[in-house]
């Protein structure tokens, strides 16, 4: 039972016939934990069923966007109602302009906001109107934060890069990348030099406000209010990059947790209730360069597609009233007591974004903020934890940088059951070295 089914081992050879590594998105590769992915035929409430017939409780959730769990019924009633309306109009529609209303009436530093399909285009327009609003070039990023695959974020970028031979992609514009700016995580002098050297260059500073796809990287808030202020300080523009935590961790996203209001926001994951989407948004000055109302290009084939837009607008409205937060958060506080001072097994967690590390050289003293903060065993000890519950039916996100998510499909009893899993002695399954 511990390797892949006779079926995901098939299909995986065909699948890297005809595509890189056999996926469309590197992590689930399952490259970082070595084996064989396993191939899913559907998912429901907090449940994966896999080729072979086996099921799994998840606790990746499509790396985000199910924030109500897997095949959620009233999302698949707006999706379903949006499908027998027509599924693509291309023409001004009401659908985007409900879910708009909603955003910008409840997000107060959000005054004007663009659908398009993904976070990756969300962060590239938004970088965009940035360098046009200020007249300048450079964007400071961060070291561990991930922003989508846009060339100039794809710099000390986390996510599947976390796990990669080398911090950077290959076949970036050296042009391009010249304008980009990496700083230090949690590190006040560092930002203080850069804004000093760089200052009048820097059309934007972008950052997870909870970076959460190097690990989970909770920022002390000192930082990220000095951020805001150096940044505007110089006259470079605020960029929260919310993609993950938007909507996920309050109805206001960070921002709204931390009360710091950035110039600009990108969102996706949860805002799309599972299906392709992406959104940037901010101060109606800014907003309003955009085209057609102002010079900054940018369109979408595909854009507002009503799919995306219903099931988005029918998990927000579930999330509107707080109560599901306030579920997520006693889930998770829920795992953090049943895995309170488990040797060797480090539990971060925000509401319902949580990561796990394991180091058997130990933990830094000093909370983990930064990457360099991360005990150098993580990655290689990550391994064997993931196929130890994979063959206990638990799936987590195939990496040991990605974080794991709590949907409101999850019951006591499933957390219970990913706790004592961690717990458990971990079997010697075969499986952890045997990628390719
Ligand atoms: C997932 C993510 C992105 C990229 O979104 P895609 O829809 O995968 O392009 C960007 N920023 C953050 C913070 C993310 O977590």
């Amino acid at each position: 039972m511990s390797g892949a089914g006779e079926r995901s081992e098939e299909l995986f050879l065909r699948a890297r016939r005809v595509s890189p590594g056999g996926v469309h998105s590197p992590v689930r590769a399952f490259r970082g934990v070595g084996g064989t992915p396993r191939f899913m035929t559907g998912g429901a409430g907090a449940h994966l069923r896999d080729v072979d017939g086996r099921e799994y409780l998840d606790f990746c959730m499509a790396f985000g966007p199910l924030i109500l769990g897997h095949a959620d019924t009233g999302v698949r009633l707006a999706a379903e109602g949006a499908l027998s309306r027509g599924w693509s109009l291309g023409t001004a529609e009401a659908y985007s302009l409900e879910l708009a209303e909603l955003i910008t009436a409840s997000v107060p530093w959000v005054e004007s906001i663009r659908f398009v399909n993904s976070g990756t285009e969300a962060v590239m327009s938004a970088l965009r109107v940035a360098r046009a609003a200020t007249g300048r070039s450079k964007i400071l990023k961060f070291e561990g934060c991930y922003h989508g695959h846009t060339d100039s974020m794809l710099l000390r970028a986390g996510s599947g890069l976390a796990e990669a031979p080398l911090p950077d992609s290959a076949g970036l514009a050296p042009d391009v990348v010249r304008e980009t700016l990496v700083a230090p995580l949690d590190d006040q002098a560092a930002l203080q030099a850069m804004f000093a050297r760089y200052g009048r260059e820097i059309a934007a500073v972008i950052i997870e406000p909870l970076p959460a796809n190097y690990g989970l990287l909770p920022q002390r808030p000192e930082f990220l209010r000095s951020l805001a202020q150096t940044a505007r300080a110089h006259g470079s523009l605020l960029i929260f990059d919310e993609v993950i935590s938007g909507f996920r961790l309050s109805f206001q996203g960070y921002a709204g947790l931390s009360a710091i209001h950035p110039d600009l926001t990108t969102y996706g994951k949860v805002i799309g209730g599972g299906f392709p989407v992406g959104a940037y948004g901010g101060r109606r000055e800014l907003m309003e360069l955009v085209a057609p109302a102002g010079p900054v290009y940018q369109a979408g084939t595909l854009s507002a597609n009503p799919l995306a837009m219903c099931a988005g607008l029918a998990t927000l409205q579930r999330l509107a009233d707080g109560r599901l937060y306030r579920r997520l958060e006693d889930l998770g506080a829920r795992l953090q007591r049943a895995l309170g001072g488990a040797p060797g097994l480090a539990l971060q967690r925000v509401g319902s974004i949580f990561w796990i590390c394991r180091s058997g050289s130990g933990f830094p003293v000093t909370p983990m903020r930064a990457p360099q903060h991360l005990p150098p065993d993580a990655g290689q000890r990550f391994a064997p934890l993931f196929h130890s519950l994979l063959a206990r039916g638990i799936y987590l996100a195939p990496s040991a940088f990605e974080v794991g998510f709590l949907s409101a499909a999850h019951s006591e009893a499933d957390i219970d059951a990913l706790a004592q899993a961690l717990l458990a002695p971990e079997a010697s399954v075969h499986g952890g070295g045997d990628g390719d």
